[in-house]
């Protein structure tokens, strides 16, 4: 096995050990960034020089006896909207195509204090719009498991970034699914943190109320790992959590005799294909086994969440993305008109129109919509208003469960081109992600399985507010007694 084929805690044991150098890993990935990438094309932007003098500074450090964090020396893929000094940041949109970010994330602040490796920022759907990374101004990303298919969205060139070799972490951030779908597609860990627990503080907004940036990973103790480093408090985002936060690889125990877990009768209907099915059966069972007390459970108001998700994140992404008006940041178009004023307001028209592609136009005209004066009350705060039985449909249920468990989607990853058309059912492939995001629970996807095919899988577990540690505790069990996250794919 190559060094960008091992997981962070394998590759930190090697570093302390000093039986490899932080410089072999980072080489590693990037010899596997340009074997791949022409066909993959996880990455908007690849920090090629700036990661090799990063590496060996990390060495002379080691060399010194200065090990500190499990993160040390181990490359990262940053989702690109999020913000790295000096580095482009682009969210995969015309519209910010030269934008360098003077201040990095609270994240990435973090990561570049323990000596983590930003090896590069990842492609995605322009500013996480989008269930299969096809929505980028940058072309496509291809799932490395098979390069015809897509590998999610809108975190999709995180995901292959891990899957396909091309870095050993990942960030992505999830409004409706983005870190999960897209893992399950690609078959690696993606969790999406209880809201408020790791810092928004310079993550391009979406749809603030649902935004949150979570890790990706080749196992669940990486997963921990990370989280471990990202979350806590953050004075700089209003909405982040002043709660302690635990050493989450201490829930990594292989044990979940006498857990309840609840299984949605509503994410079993039409719509999930059979192989999906059968592979969330088969785990189940695999759950029974190891002691876990698994009852079929309801979350009635689960048929609107779809629904009221694209009216509450298509009208926060209308206000949020007002401030793109060719003045501050990005791109800027021309204008033929003489008169001053004239100029100016055919200078914000030309560069929204040429800067925005046509989902994320889609989607700020249904947001504004849905906010106007005579429909606010029909669409956003009925919305709102269905979001809050959503949520107590979960407050009933975690009284009976530790947690809940569906597939992370209805489908098995799908061709390119099979659902860009057609918006409705591209949105419908978030359809067991989003009521996560609604409620603001935590949730974790993890690889359960592989259609006769070849493509990954994914199963999706949701635990009550702060409570990773259970997500972490029944994912770890699962994947210490199956041998899906250990499959490599070959492209
Ligand atoms: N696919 C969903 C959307 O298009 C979710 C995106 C996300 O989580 N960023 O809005």
């Amino acid at each position: 096995m190559n060094l960008n084929e091992f997981t962070a805690h394998q590759i930190h044991d090697l570093l302390v050990r000093k039986e490899i150098r932080a410089v072999e890993v980072t080489e590693a990935a990037l010899r596997r960034i340009d074997e791949v990438e022409e066909k993959v094309n996880a990455y908007v932007t690849v920090r090629r020089e700036e990661v090799l003098r990063e590496a060996e500074e990390i060495d002379r450090k080691i060399h010194r006896g200065e090990m500190g964090s499990p993160l040390m020396g181990i490359p990262i893929a940053i989702k690109d909207n999020i913000c790295a000094r000096g580095v482009k940041t682009t969210c995969s949109s015309k519209i910010l195509y030269n934008f360098q970010p003077p201040y990095d994330a609270d994240v990435v602040d973090k990561l570049r204090k323990v000596g983590a490796i930003l090896i590069g920022k990842t492609n995605m759907d322009e500013f996480a719009m989008g269930s299969s990374t096809e929505n980028s101004a940058f072309g496509a990303t291809h799932n490395p498991w098979n390069l015809g298919a897509v590998p999610g969205g809108s975190s999709g060139g995180s995901a292959a970034a891990v899957a396909a070799g091309e870095s050993i972490l990942a960030l992505g951030s999830d409004t409706g699914g983005s870190i999960r779908q897209p893992a399950g597609f690609c078959a690696v860990v993606g969790m999406k943190p209880t809201y408020g627990l790791v810092s928004r503080y310079g993550l391009v907004a979406f749809a603030s109320s649902l935004d949150q940036i979570g890790p990706m990973a080749r196992d669940v103790r990486d997963t921990a790992i990370l989280m471990n480093l990202i979350c806590g408090h953050d004075p700089k985002d209003s909405t982040s959590l002043n709660v302690p936060v635990p050493d989450y690889t201490r829930a990594l125990v292989n044990d979940i005799k006498g857990l309840k877990i609840g299984i949605p009768k509503e994410y079993f209907g039409e719509g999930i294909e059979l192989e999906v099915r059968e592979a969330i059966d088969k785990s189940i069972e695999v759950l029974k086994k190891l002691g876990a007390s698994i009852k079929e459970t309801s979350l009635p108001h689960t048929e609107y969440a779809v629904a009221i998700y694209y009216l509450i994140a298509t009208a926060e992404a209308s206000s949020n993305l007002a401030r793109y008006d060719g003045v501050q940041y990005g791109y800027r178009a021309k204008s033929e008109k003489r008169k001053m004023k004239k100029a100016m307001v055919e200078m914000y028209e030309n560069t929204r129109r040429e800067g925005f592609g046509d989902e994320v136009k889609r989607r700020i005209m249904l947001g504004t919509y849905g906010l106007s004066a005579g429909y606010y009350h029909a669409y956003y705060l009925k919305a709102e208003k269905v979001r809050t039985l959503i949520g107590e449909d979960f407050d009933k249920a975690f009284k009976d469960f530790h947690c809940l468990l569906t597939p992370t989607s209805p489908t098995p990853p799908f061709r390119i081109g099979e659902k860009i058309d057609d918006p409705l059912k591209m949105y419908l492939s978030d359809i067991f992600t989003i009521s996560a995001n609604l409620a603001g629970l935590p949730a974790i996807s993890i690889p359960c399985g592989f259609t006769k095919d070849g493509l990954p899988i994914g199963m999706q577990l949701m635990a009550k507010p702060l409570d990773e540690e259970t997500l972490l505790r029944v994912a770890y069990t699962f994947e210490q007694n199956t041998d899906y996250h250990l499959k490599k794919c070959k492209v």
